[in-house]
């Protein structure tokens, strides 16, 4: 077995992995170190798809999704939250101090205060102009660009897994559009003794085919962690056609097998791989 290993999507992913490497290496705790990389990619404002800094909905207000699921299966998420720099935070509070898996809007919001997280504005300066942006090519009818989600698997040297996302979601949205990262089965999904699987790319694909649970189900028939990835992208493009969007998977397997595959070559898929003998970037297979 390969341990400590985390992944996770896109070159931004890196850093990311750097701070979740400081927590997992040597015997950090999986779920641990899945909220700390996460968070450093939230914190970044450069990062324009991930908490502070993000781009808006196209009411201009920053809303968030994330979600989170540790070893035993135990998961939490935050859909549509504002005002919250860490929605992977808040999505562990939620797994750890509720009932419930998923909160959504203000009542996210109002929960994650009430644990002591702290109201912030997340619009920056720059993700402002870029609103005013889109706000003028609109009335050209330009097809709005930006979105890509921190997705990040971890097993740990004890071998128990973990997993994370987070996301401002597709920059301009919809008021009160949800995508797949808050939901548990589509952008993200753990099966202890098993594997896991996360997503990126266009929210409503992974949700019409209940994408990273359909990996993991395959991980637990025994296919390898590419193969199980291929078969879903498979089914994915059998159903969309080239009306599909961009749809990125990677998958972590209980022994530490992993693998990332892309449905499009143009999405230029990339993940970053830290483990004992390697830390990398790693160009992902792609289906079409
Ligand atoms: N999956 C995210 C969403 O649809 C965006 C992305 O990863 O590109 O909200």
């Amino acid at each position: 077995m390969t341990a400590p290993i985390v992944i996770s999507t896109w070159p931004f992913g890196k850093p990311a992995n750097d701070a979740a490497w400081n927590v997992l290496n040597p015997t950090g705790f999986a779920l641990d170190a899945i909220e700390a990389g996460i968070m450093q990619c939230e914190n970044d404002p450069t990062v324009t798809s991930v908490g502070f800094g993000g781009l808006p909905d196209a009411s201009g207000e920053v809303t968030l999704d994330a979600s989170i699921v540790d070893h035993e299966g135990r998961c939490g998420a935050v859909a549509c939250i504002s005002k919250i720099k860490n929605p992977i935070r808040a999505a562990r509070l939620v797994m750890e101090h509720t009932p419930h898996v998923l909160l959504v809007g203000p009542g996210a919001t109002q929960f994650a205060l009430s644990q002591g997280m702290r109201e912030e504005n997340l619009l920056t300066e720059h993700a402002a102009a870029e609103y005013q942006k889109w706000k003028q090519q609109q009335a050209a009818k330009k097809k709005p660009q930006g979105h890509d989600t921190i997705g990040m698997l971890a097993l740990d040297s004890a071998g128990r897994l973990a997993g994370g996302c987070s996301t401002s979601g597709l920059a301009y949205k919809l008021p009160g559009r949800v995508g797949d990262s808050p939901l548990i089965g589509a952008g993200l999904c753990l099966e202890p003794g098993i594997g896991a699987a996360t997503a990126t790319g266009v929210g409503e694909e992974m949700i019409r085919s209940c994408g990273s649970h359909s990996i993991v189900e395959n991980l637990r028939r025994g296919m390898e962690p590419i193969d199980a990835i291929r078969d879903v992208l498979e089914r994915i493009h059998r159903r969309r056609g080239s009306e599909a969007g961009d749809v990125s998977f990677i998958s972590l397997r209980a022994d530490g097998v992993y693998a990332g595959m892309s449905l499009w070559t143009k999405t230029n898929f990339q993940f970053a791989l830290s483990s004992p003998d390697r830390s990398d970037m790693i160009k992902a297979a792609t289906l079409m």
